[in-house]
């Protein structure tokens, strides 16, 4: 116990970050690219590329399926992320973990098989003024289709929610609350068991986009009891094209499928079919199965990582990129500005230059950052300004990677004076 203590700290004190940025290959093919948008993505690990490339050269074949070795390999690799998943955040059972395309169709999936089940006119979903569209549209949608109303959350002016409103909100009415762990324009950290202690009042259940979140806590549904849960692996160092819901059982047992084909039934007929077991009957048609192996790849490189370094990286980085952008002039932070509600995206405007002249011009730089609405339009209305730059942080970046983008404003601020 205690030498794992110390070899941990001496890992954490004499870690590499040059080795580290080398276990992502586009690193090695492009050394002097700054990339400072890994809320929107990040670059993929050597060991994500490795099981995607291996299951295609060596075990490509359908899933599920095939009675033939490959076949049967091909599966047994897809379904071990299944297992994988489980572990990393703590479900309880294989069958609460849903492969998905990404966030988007995974609260898209709750929405229509859930909320076009359960939701009816007058009751009331409880969303903030925090959330991407993905996890607002869909919501607008079975709204419109069921009558049921949306509420919404404000934040205070540090960019946190203010949970005296979110405690008044949350009423009798409400069924679900669907909030976002961790903004992807803010950083706002969400204190998700307060939000769990106030849905469980009423009755409601809650949701929680962890697109963001999962790249920078150690997540554990169990102790968090969430009802529901969805990420992308993209955004953790694993491939596009897939992600994940992770769904209390008891849910998913109740719930219909929303999209109908292959692999989500055990018999069809003409005028009827007999839905799949869990988890498989909300995954309809070949599943992306290069992806979900790619994405055990990731997870499997995060494990060995660790949130420990991971959480020490982020706050390091975080400070420091703080500082800096506190010693230019003329330049607005958004945020808390504060390490614990505030992680991951630092959120900032200029004056005098439109934030996308500014990501434009690092971009001639080599430095990447995003500009804009970030997919969250109400909440950037709510700051009163038409867009924001974004610098957004993953395990590869070092300080220096903030130097560069701090002489970049600088440099832009002395060209547009
Ligand atoms: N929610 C949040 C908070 C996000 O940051 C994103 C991605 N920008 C999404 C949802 C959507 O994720 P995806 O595009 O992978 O479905």
């Amino acid at each position: 116990m205690i030498l794992t203590f110390y070899l941990k700290f001496i890992f954490m004190k004499n870690f590499n970050m040059a080795e580290l940025k080398l276990r992502f290959p586009f690193f090695r093919l492009n050394p002097n690219l700054i990339y400072l948008d890994n809320a929107a993505t990040t670059q993929r690990v050597d060991r994500a590329l490795d099981a995607s490339w291996d299951y295609y050269h060596l075990g490509n074949a359908n899933v599920h399926r095939g009675l033939y070795p490959l076949a049967e390999k091909a599966t047994i690799a897809y379904e071990g992320v299944r297992d994988m998943v489980k572990d990393f955040i703590n479900a309880r059972e294989r069958e609460e973990i849903i492969f998905t395309k990404g966030t988007t169709e995974s609260l898209n999936l709750v929405v229509q098989s859930w909320g076009s089940k359960f939701l009816k006119s007058g009751d009331e979903i409880v969303l903030t003024i925090l959330e991407h569209h993905s996890n607002l549209v869909p919501w607008q949608m079975v709204a419109k289709k069921t009558g049921a109303v949306l509420r919404f959350c404000p934040i205070k002016k540090n960019g946190q929610l203010d949970y005296d409103a979110l405690a008044a909100l949350i009423t009798p009415k409400t069924k679900i609350v669907s909030i976002t762990g961790l903004s992807n324009v803010l950083g706002t950290v969400v204190d998700i068991k307060q939000v769990v202690r106030l849905a469980r009042k009423v009755g409601a259940l809650v949701c929680v986009d962890a697109a963001q979140f999962i790249a920078h806590f150690a997540i554990d549904v169990q102790q968090l009891d969430v009802d529901f849960l969805a990420f992308s692996s993209h955004k953790i160092y694993g491939p596009t094209g897939c992600g994940v819901l992770y769904a209390k059982k008891e849910h998913l047992l109740e719930m219909e499928p929303w999209m109908g084909g292959g692999d989500m039934i055990k018999e069809v007929y003409l005028d009827h079919s007999i839905w799949n077991d869990l988890p498989w009957k909300f995954e309809a048609g070949t599943p992306a199965i290069s992806q979900v192996i790619g994405l055990g790849g990731a997870l499997s490189f995060l494990t060995e990582l660790g949130f420990t370094w991971i959480k020490q990286h982020d706050q390091e980085l975080q400070d420091y990129a703080l500082v800096q952008m506190r010693s230019l002039s003329g330049v607005t932070l958004f945020g808390s500005g504060d390490w614990q509600t505030q992680r991951g995206a630092i959120s900032f405007a200029i004056q005098g230059i439109h934030p996308h002249d500014v990501a434009a011009v690092l971009g001639e730089k080599g430095i990447c950052v995003r500009a804009g609405h970030h997919c969250c339009m109400p909440l950037i209305s709510t700051l009163g300004v038409p867009a924001t730059v974004r610098m957004s942080f993953a395990i590869y970046n070092s300080k220096e990677d903030v130097d560069f983008l701090v002489d970049g404003l600088k440099s832009i601020q002395r060209k547009f004076r």
